[in-house]
């Protein structure tokens, strides 16, 4: 079976902005963080990207403009030894009432189906509680990187809305560090 990590993208991969990220310009990759996906792909992980992206749904950009985006973020990725094999996003409002905007695992579901792998124990990173919870939906392994909007949780115990187990990481190269030098799993007896 792959090896898989599922990434949010806003404040875990780019800095975020609560005037959203709606152009390539605006697209600044959170420094280290290109670096930490070559150094877990380099270890012999896949990554997938779940993203929420109202402001599709908000009239805030387009899918072309989405799309530059994520070209930017491939070439940059690229140019550090870097690759996400898949960036599946939710377009839709809260008041869409779909089923994929996290924290419901819609996106979970198709990213499992896509790689054909069991999503129990795969782990999931993010800035905010809603990434984990989804993850945590599907039997996802939770962390926590304390950029974005992970930042109000600096030097705080997190509150018990959290997923049990979460792990905290200050950011997504601390949580490729802990990754790559986690030891295999034990085989089943
Ligand atoms: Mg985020
Ligand atoms: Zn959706």
């Amino acid at each position: 079976m792959i090896k898989l990590v599922i990434l949010d993208r806003d404040g875990t991969i780019n800095a975020d902005s609560d005037e959203f990220i709606k152009s390539p310009q605006e697209w600044q990759p959170l420094p280290g963080a290109l670096e930490a996906i070559a150094k877990i792909n380099h270890a012999g992980w896949h990554v997938a990207i779940a993203s929420n992206q109202s402001g599709l749904g908000r009239g805030l950009f387009d899918v072309a403009s989405l799309n530059a985006m994520h070209a930017k973020l491939h070439k940059l990725l690229s140019a550090h030894g870097g690759r996400v094999d898949a960036i599946f996003y939710c377009p839709h409002t809260p008041d869409d009432n779909c089923s994929c905007r996290k924290p419901l695992p819609g996106l979970f579901e198709q990213i499992g189906e896509r790689f054909g792998v069991d999503l129990k124990g795969v782990p999931v990173v993010g800035d905010g509680l809603r990434d984990l919870q989804a993850g945590a939906a599907v039997g996802c392994e939770p962390h926590l990187v304390l950029t974005g909007k992970g930042a109000e949780f600096r030097g705080r115990t997190l509150p018990d809305t959290f997923p049990a187990g979460t792990r905290v990481h200050q950011d997504l190269a601390a949580f490729a560090d802990w990754l790559v030098s986690r030891p295999p799993p034990r085989p089943a007896s």
